[in-house]
């Protein structure tokens, strides 16, 4: 249905919900410049409808600027307007950054990897989601599954596509009602974008089904956790992977080494920011392929970070293929935060010039106290408010924020907590699945 309707300026907050206000789409053009105004106190939302304290009165505004580059628009439902919206960057009144915009958060990092190294961050998201609604249940990666969904499937490869997305995968999972979704990654800012632009996407697709589309980590407490892992890799200047190197027997790139290195380093005190939710930890630990320990692997699916090498026997495409795998963040994080922290983290072990740590071969669960300590292997934090404390005690983690950033991230977190203590595990699974 192809009309002249609305079109959302939308940007993605400090909870990872995409938050928006429209305008008539004939207005666009004008809006591009001065974009929508935005009372900064909404930054202190909770994903509920709570505010939690923070510094910002009623007066405060930002300035939603659309980024013309992420114009979405998918117009393949015959009875319904076209899903249209372009993302925002969160400016000051006199046309600065804004030091709480999430997706700035993501271009400073990328800025600073640029200035010190020269390269460009390449990366996409495994987008994981439950559908909510009526479809029979049917075996783990079974083709029924997949053909339960099959309305569903069919329309999310088309109205990606529409959006100027490349979908590369879409798969049953392991979980009842989940499937998983791929497509191409993306240089630099964009490939936030796409996270983002391809979630919209999926929820429209199944809330034009009459389903709901649940992107929550943990969408039923005994179900299977959603993750929303990230693959990425460097490009240089000659459009060649820097992260590889095939004379290293990891395959990886000294400048990949040491930024591994620094991700292991501060993965703990990182999950504030990549798995920052109550829920989050009823996903995050040892034995689910979420992860538990902050340990590098080569393959393994149990650590934190890993190197995924091509099997590909043509060099130049083993060289292309070859990328590495964030996997605690989950979709509750923003995604421009998830690959900020990703960034910055790394950058610190290249600053400091950090060897590969030994890659763990096995489930690091199943190793004794005394061998992980021998392999620097820590735990991941196992509740947000642990997570929180061990952000709050890394100041390398909290010197990436602006003050006035890390200290209303920090209240609209815990003020999450809050609401889910006293809670059952049913009850915060059932909370986050309604509102991701
Ligand atoms: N669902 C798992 C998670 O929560 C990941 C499964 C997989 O490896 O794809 O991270
Ligand atoms: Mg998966």
């Amino acid at each position: 249905m192809s009309d002249d309707g609305i079109v959302m300026l939308a940007w993605s907050d400090y909870v990872g919900v995409t938050r928006c206000r429209a305008v008539p789409s004939s207005q666009l053009a004008s809006r591009m410049e001065s974009g929508l105004g935005w009372a900064i106190a909404g930054q202190a939302l909770t994903p509920f409808a709570d505010i939690a304290p923070n510094p910002w009165g009623p007066m405060t505004e930002v300035r939603q600027i659309p980024d013309p580059s992420t114009h979405t628009r998918v117009d393949i439902w015959p009875n319904s307007p076209a899903l249209d919206f372009v993302l925002c960057d969160s400016r000051n009144a006199d046309g600065s950054d804004w030091d709480c915009c999430t997706r700035t958060f993501l271009r400073k990092a990328l800025d600073d990897l640029r200035a010190e190294t020269g390269l460009e961050l390449l990366s996409a998201f495994e987008h994981e989601f439950v559908v909510v609604g009526d479809l029979p249940a049917a075996p783990p990666f079974s083709l029924e599954a997949l053909r339960n969904a099959a309305p569903l499937a069919h329309d999310i490869a088309v109205a990606l596509e529409a959006a100027g997305l490349n979908p590369e995968t879409i798969e049953p999972e392991y979980g009842l009602r989940q499937y998983e979704v791929t497509v191409s990654p993306a240089l630099g800012i964009a490939g936030g974008d796409q996270a983002i632009m391809t979630r919209e996407v999926i929820r429209e697709c199944a809330r034009q089904l009459g389903l709901r589309a649940s992107f929550s980590p943990k969408p039923y407490h005994d179900g299977v956790g959603n993750g929303a892992h990230v693959h990425f890799s460097f490009v240089d200047e000659y459009g060649a992977n820097a992260t590889y190197d095939p004379t290293h027997p990891s395959g990886a790139s000294a400048v990949a080494r040491s930024f591994i290195a620094g991700v292991v380093r501060h993965m703990p005190a990182m999950c504030g920011l990549v798995a920052p939710s109550p829920v989050s930890y009823m996903r995050l630990g040892p034995h689910h392929w979420s992860c538990g320990y902050a340990a590098f692997g080569i393959q393994n699916r149990e650590a934190s970070i890993r190197i995924c090498p091509s099997t590909s026997k043509d060099p130049a495409t083993a060289a292309r293929g070859f990328n590495l795998e964030l996997r605690p963040p989950d979709p509750t994080a923003s995604p421009y935060m998830v690959l900020g922290a990703l960034v910055r983290a790394g950058l610190e072990g290249i600053r400091a010039g950090l060897e590969l740590p030994p890659a763990c071969d096995v489930d690091p669960s199943d190793l004794t106290d005394e061998q992980r300590a021998e392999m620097g292997i820590l735990p991941l934090p196992s509740s947000l408010p642990e997570a929180l404390d061990l952000m709050l005690a890394d100041d390398v983690v909290m010197s990436w924020m602006s003050p006035v950033m890390a200290e209303s991230y920090v209240a609209v977190k815990r003020m999450e907590q809050e609401l889910t203590e006293g809670e059952t595990d049913e009850q915060t699974a059932e909370r986050y699945r309604n509102a991701y």
